[in-house]
């Protein structure tokens, strides 16, 4: 297949990393993941927004306007043919000699690559089993950082029981999960985390706030607790990759008789809805 490698589209093979870039010693660099349906990028413009904000939080400076990041991306996915699946494009500080301090003269390092993923069908309409974990990350979860061991040993954790994510919490405060945001609906309102230094704000997060809205369901952004989440009548993860995807149990404690709950359904049907219209645009 091929990548993009800064401004050049070469063969995945020629796509080499410098043994000093700071991604790989550091994880000093952003990333974004975008979904494609249809050959189209699902919200493109809001993870593009994304990605120049993880960049100026870390000032980082993009290698290139957006506007070609953006056609590049296009291009890429025109090249590998692609119809359902993800871009994935990380931007570091580049390479120089190992210093923790920025180098002087920064030549940041893009690359991005395309993956063919097919929707999970079955997974969204039955729904998943979580781990409840301390979240250990550090305090700027909502810069989307290629620094993901918390993530990635909870991922595992998880993984080893069991489940397929995990609802991490902050005391008695529940985040968000490892690799998605944690919703929870109580007497018919939509209640999550809001958007500060201790969640990502996800794309799929806020999309689906705008469809609950336009549905005319309350929402509630605000710290929640465990307690709240295992008492819920209904729990869902959102995702780029995971969708809408119904929560039925946490640990041992099953969430509305281990079925996924009506408001989860209707948000997810009108997701689909909106892709299924990508098709046609
Ligand atoms: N939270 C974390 C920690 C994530 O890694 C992700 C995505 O992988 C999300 C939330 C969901 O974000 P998005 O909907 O933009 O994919």
């Amino acid at each position: 297949s091929t990548i993009l490698y800064n401004d050049q589209f070469v063969p995945r093979k020629e796509g080499k990393v410098d043994i000093e870039d700071r991604g790989y010693q550091f994880g000093d660099g952003i990333y974004e993941v975008f979904r494609v349906y249809h050959g189209k990028v699902f919200l493109m413009e809001w993870h593009l927004d994304r990605l120049q904000r993880s960049i100026k939080e870390l000032y980082l400076t993009l290698p290139y306007p957006i506007q070609q990041i953006e056609k590049n991306i296009y291009a890429l996915i025109e090249k590998n043919s692609l119809i359902e699946g993800t871009v994935y494009l990380q931007i570091t500080r580049g390479a120089t000699s190992r210093n923790h301090l920025f180098p002087t003269n920064t030549n940041p390092v893009l690359i991005a690559y395309t993956t063919h993923l097919k929707r999970e069908e079955a997974v969204v309409k039955d729904g998943i089993k979580v781990s409840l974990l301390d979240d250990i990350r550090w305090l700027r979860c909502d810069i989307k950082t290629l620094n993901l061991l918390g993530n990635v040993l909870n991922k595992e954790k998880a993984h080893q029981e069991g489940s397929s994510e995990a609802i991490q919490h902050r005391g008695d405060i529940v985040t968000e999960g490892c690799t998605s945001n944690v919703f929870i609906v109580k007497e018919g309102v939509l209640i999550t985390h809001q958007a500060d230094h201790f969640i990502l704000n996800g794309i799929t997060r806020m999309y689906v706030l705008e469809l609950a809205t336009k549905l005319g369901i309350k929402i509630e952004e605000r710290q929640y607790t465990i307690n709240e989440c295992l008492q819920a009548d209904e729990v869902f993860i959102t995702s780029t990759g995971a969708e809408v995807t119904p929560v039925i149990q946490i640990k041992d404690h099953l969430i509305n008789q281990g079925k996924p709950g009506p408001i989860t359904k209707q948000l997810f049907s009108e997701f689909e809805n909106e892709i299924k219209r990508m098709e046609k645009v």
